[in-house]
């Protein structure tokens, strides 16, 4: 079998890429070493509902084009991602706003919110914020970094927030409105079915193989069915470092596990996500499934989220973004560019945080540079 492309990883960068490919007349072969397409936006269906395998993932953007891109493939409802975060036996609504201040402190005014924020900041005397802890408390102040951010960041990324850097807090809104919606972006829902179905649209036409893992697939030159395949080129959607064999050293990813479950009642939470910010909780979030489409099932399905470093044998889902491991990065990306015939994308093959959004949108540039 002659491909032009070898696309490694079924999710939705590879899918992206060989839904573009094929509509201009290319040929894809899809691998993946899963035993399901999607990557980690998989849903499977269980007890009625759409269960987020991998994590919750809450599709949101402000680029319309897009919105109507992925609009093509599936209906998306009206979904509002609202989180609740519990600290103690305290509750507070996300992403920080007038709800939340109202509750921390017993007021109702944005100026008094504002007045408060301000007096804790200015008492901390930061200047130039150089990590995660001093870009929180320089914006939000005490309280908030206290009982909101720093435990829950602790927890998911497994370092203190002095080591980490700032940029991941500034995906954090910080409103002085009674507004619950986390996400600023002018669109947002999720698709009605399960992400799986728009995977699956995209891959239609398209030879798929599951079960199929790179680097044996590299070193037989033959998929494991004995089928000799050749192409002119790869997309590889893996781990960057780990396709050159970590030469330069390994990058650090975190992982997540999911300890899911169904219960006999009809809603645990009332909520879709629910954030436990302290550190004592050893799970970051649960997420209750069928309230994401709002469902009416008998039953429920909840996961309870353990964030984990990653090791060889578990799943990858977030780059570590620090000093050293960009620096590190940058290494395998100058090799990377050298590549005539090898293209690297996606969270995994661009070691970058890159909301859905933003890896459907990279795919399509990487299409049209290609193409
Ligand atoms: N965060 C936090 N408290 C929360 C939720 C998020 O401090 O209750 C911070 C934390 O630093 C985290 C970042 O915001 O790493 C991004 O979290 P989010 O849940 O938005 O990211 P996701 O895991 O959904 O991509």
């Amino acid at each position: 079998m002659k491909y032009d492309y070898l696309v490694v990883g079924a999710g939705l960068f590879g899918a992206t890429f060989a839904y573009e490919a094929k509509k201009k007349g290319k040929t894809c072969l899809v691998i993946d070493k899963r035993d399901h397409i999607a990557g980690n936006v998989y849903t499977k269906e269980q007890s009625g509902i759409n269960v987020h395998v991998y994590g919750a993932h809450i599709f949101h953007t402000s680029n319309k084009s897009i919105w109507d891109y992925v609009n093509q493939f599936a209906e998306f409802n009206n979904y509002i991602n609202s989180p609740v975060a519990v600290y103690k036996d305290e509750l507070y609504n996300l992403p920080f706003n007038m709800n939340t201040f109202s509750k921390m402190w017993g007021i109702r005014t944005p100026q008094e919110a504002k007045d408060i924020i301000a007096k804790q900041i200015e008492d901390l005397h930061i200047t130039e914020p150089k990590n995660l802890e001093e870009q929180a408390l320089s914006l939000v102040g005490t309280d908030v970094y206290e009982k909101l951010i720093k435990g829950y960041t602790q927890k998911q990324w497994g370092r203190p927030c002095t080591e980490l850097p700032a940029f991941i807090i500034r995906r954090l809104p910080l409103r002085f409105i009674y507004d619950n919606n986390y996400f600023n972006d002018r669109y947002q829902g999720i698709p009605m079915g399960g992400y799986t179905k728009i995977v699956e649209k995209m891959l239609e036409g398209v030879d798929v193989k599951l079960s199929e893992d790179f680097f044996d697939v590299k070193k037989r030159g033959k998929l494991s069915d004995g089928t000799e395949v050749s192409y002119d080129k790869i997309l590889f959607t893996g781990q960057i470092d780990e396709y050159y064999e970590s030469k330069f050293g390994p990058l650090e990813y975190r992982s997540v596990r999911f300890e899911t479950e169904e219960l006999q009642v009809e809603n645990y939470q009332g909520n879709a996500v629910v954030n436990y910010t302290e550190y004592e909780v050893p799970y970051t979030r649960i997420i209750e499934h069928k309230h994401f489409e709002f469902g009416q099932q008998p039953t429920t399905i909840i996961s309870k989220e353990y964030s984990s470093e990653w090791k060889p044998g578990v799943e990858p889902y977030y780059p570590v973004n620090n000093e050293k491991n960009n620096a590190l990065y940058q290494k395998y990306a100058d090799l990377a560019a050298s590549e005539k015939n090898v293209i690297f994308g996606g969270r995994l093959g661009q070691y970058k945080y890159y909301d859905m959004d933003k890896v459907i949108e990279a795919a399509l540039a990487c299409v049209a540079e290609e193409l």
